[in-house]
């Protein structure tokens, strides 16, 4: 028998923790990217599975056979698409420089000469980082997730971090993070959700379909209200 999408379970790859795109309240995985392909998947009638990774892995994870869809906030970049399809954007985002909020030493990029930057493998952030560091001569931590380079700021063993802007506003309003952001985006981009390039035709047709009733019919602006004032 023909296998049909309504038969077939998609695996959906998210960041291990992303909030306010994904993360766990009270048990329970939560947030933008979950509530909106789960919107997209109830109103193109296919079926998902969820999983959390490192955000490095997701693509990699693609290419091995083991994800049909990867999220977790994910910019849609040029060297991306060689990899990966990416939808219609669904967020505006773009990388911010963030420091403790006690800091007064650092003020621009150029004050990062002689100072430790984390930023989280795999990401945009990283790739700006590591194509700035020789400018500005500031030295680079990695780590794989997000709560691993908040801590580093929160303990002082570093001096400052890069993150996406929509997701450290958000940290630093719901939080107890006591961070603050440097001057403006260093750069902008938009998230797309992703499938392995060339082989899923189908299913990001359905993915752009879902997204576009969404807007339309205010669901998209609904999930959004729900995490974002
Ligand atoms: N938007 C950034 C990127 O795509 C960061 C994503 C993330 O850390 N989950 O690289």
């Amino acid at each position: 028998e023909k296998e049909n999408a309504e038969d077939k379970t998609y695996v959906v790859g998210v960041d291990n923790t992303y909030p306010p795109f994904e993360f766990e309240a009270d048990g329970e995985l939560v947030g933008i990217d979950i509530d909106l392909i789960n919107a997209i998947a109830e109103d193109q009638g296919f079926k998902i599975k969820i999983e959390q990774m490192d955000f490095s892995g997701i693509i990699p994870s693609m290419q091995a056979g083991e994800l049909d869809i990867g999220m977790g906030g994910m910019s849609i970049t040029d060297e991306r698409k060689e990899t990966v399809d990416f939808s219609d954007p669904y967020f505006e985002a773009g990388i911010s420089l963030v420091i403790a909020d006690n800091n007064t030493e650092i003020n621009s990029l150029e004050d990062l000469a002689g100072k430790r930057v984390v930023i989280k493998n795999g990401t945009v952030s990283a790739k700006f980082a590591e194509e700035n560091k020789d400018k500005y001569n500031y030295e680079i931590v990695q780590v794989n997730d997000s709560t691993s380079m908040f801590q580093e700021v929160t303990n002082g063993t570093v001096d400052a971090l890069m993150e996406d802007y929509p997701v450290i506003s958000y940290a630093i309003a719901v939080s107890d993070l006591k961070f603050k952001i440097v001057g403006d985006r260093l750069t902008g981009d938009n998230y797309g959700i992703s499938v392995l390039k060339g082989k899923n035709d189908e299913l990001l047709e359905m993915i752009d379909k879902g997204l576009t009733n969404l807007k339309e019919n205010g669901k998209y602006d609904e999930i959004l209200n729900e995490y974002l004032d």
